[in-house]
């Protein structure tokens, strides 16, 4: 008897959903970044429980009509690609046709969407790898719900964190998506209570997007919370690329590092390296054990940069590190070596 045989479906996509779907958090990532690839401008994103309970993330964007809604839970399927040259030049967040297939396949998943062109809208489920859809009447957009993530993946189940600790990573995803998409504007809420708005630059201001005034507004709206911080903002190039970041001054200090936000092309990421160029700036500016509030922009060729060295995690290869590393930490001596920050206030978290 023969014992090589081919996975069903239904099995490969458990599989291979270890890949895209950690945690509430990076279903949440995946989430809006696809409301964000359908031109949304207004992302609103509710979680129950952390997210174990539920993920619902609602957009106003380009919505799907019947056969994409069916056809987008299926592994492979994009619109995003058709060839290898797309592949190249990709100008959306995701490409890979994977993320709905995998979410869908390890919850109860509804998703419900219209376009503008569709008079009446979809409602798709997916459950026990059995897909339904109906009609629906809504608004053009999409709005999915996952409930009771890994409630078919035990083993993944009993991994997953506190409601709590599973909150504060979507949190922290969400103010990352908030400060590296200006034109798009956020809603999150946590068991009925919110903790992110903020609202889209308006479209007129598109070209103000970039700059000192662009970049304080909107750290301002999602980092509100950091009492009366006074960021020190800076700019500085070299050939290896370009740092721009809001600092927080030397006095005002964070006793974790979460408040540490960096982008490489407007991709937010967490890289080890470049988190501890930022360190290395403030040199003995900072105590030790303690961490700056700092929004972070590399932007550089992006054939130097590989920021999707994983589809899940956020870390980074760069073709010169150690430049990259050294043009971050030399950029932030010295601003904080030009002086000249207002009195920072010295409240703590
Ligand atoms: P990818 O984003 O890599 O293409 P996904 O599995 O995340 O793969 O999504 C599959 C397809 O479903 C997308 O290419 C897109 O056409 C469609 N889609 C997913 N989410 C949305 C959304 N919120 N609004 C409109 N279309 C969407
Ligand atoms: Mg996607």
């Amino acid at each position: 008897m023969s014992k090589v045989h081919l996975l069903d479906d239904e099995l490969i996509n458990k599989i291979a959903a270890g890949e895209v779907v950690e945690r509430p958090a990076s279903v949440v990532k995946e989430l809006v970044e696809n409301a964000v690839d359908a031109g949304a401008s207004q992302v609103e994103v509710e979680l129950l429980d952390g997210g174990k309970g539920l993920i619902s993330v609602r957009d106003n964007g380009a919505g799907m009509n019947r056969v994409d809604a069916i056809m987008a839970i299926k592994r492979h399927c994009t619109s995003k690609i058709h060839n290898l040259d797309d592949l190249f030049q990709v100008g959306t967040m995701g490409f890979r046709g994977e993320a709905l297939a995998s979410i869908s396949a390890v919850s109860r998943f509804t998703m419900l969407t219209r376009t503008a062109e569709c008079q009446i809208g979809s409602k798709i489920g997916f459950e026990d790898g059995a897909a339904d859809d109906q009609d629906w009447n809504g608004d053009v957009g999409t709005q999915i719900a996952i409930k009771d993530i890994f409630y078919n993946v035990p083993a993944r189940k009993a991994f997953l964190k506190s409601g709590s600790a599973e909150f504060a990573q979507c949190h922290e995803l969400m103010q990352s998506l908030a400060l590296s998409l200006p034109h798009v504007g956020f809603v999150l809420k946590h068991n009925g209570k919110e903790h992110l708005r903020v609202s889209p630059a308006s479209a007129s201001k598109i070209d103000d997007l970039v700059g000192e005034a662009a970049l304080r507004q909107r750290s301002e709206d999602v980092l509100g919370q950091q009492k009366n911080i006074k960021f020190c903002y800076l700019h500085h190039q070299d050939k290896y690329g370009q740092v721009e970041a809001l600092i927080s001054p030397p006095g005002f200090e964070r006793s974790t590092g979460k408040h540490i936000f960096m982008f490489v092309n407007g991709r937010y990421v967490k890289d080890r390296n470049i988190r501890f160029s930022i360190l290395r700036g403030y040199h003995s500016h900072l105590l030790k054990g303690r961490f700056p509030v700092c929004v972070l922009h590399l932007t550089m060729d992006p054939s130097l940069v590989d920021v999707n060295v994983h589809p899940n995690k956020a870390e980074v290869r760069f073709q010169y590190g150690q430049e990259v590393q050294s043009l971050i930490a030399v950029s932030i001596r010295d601003r904080l070596r030009a002086g000249d920050w207002a009195s920072p206030s010295f409240d703590d978290d």
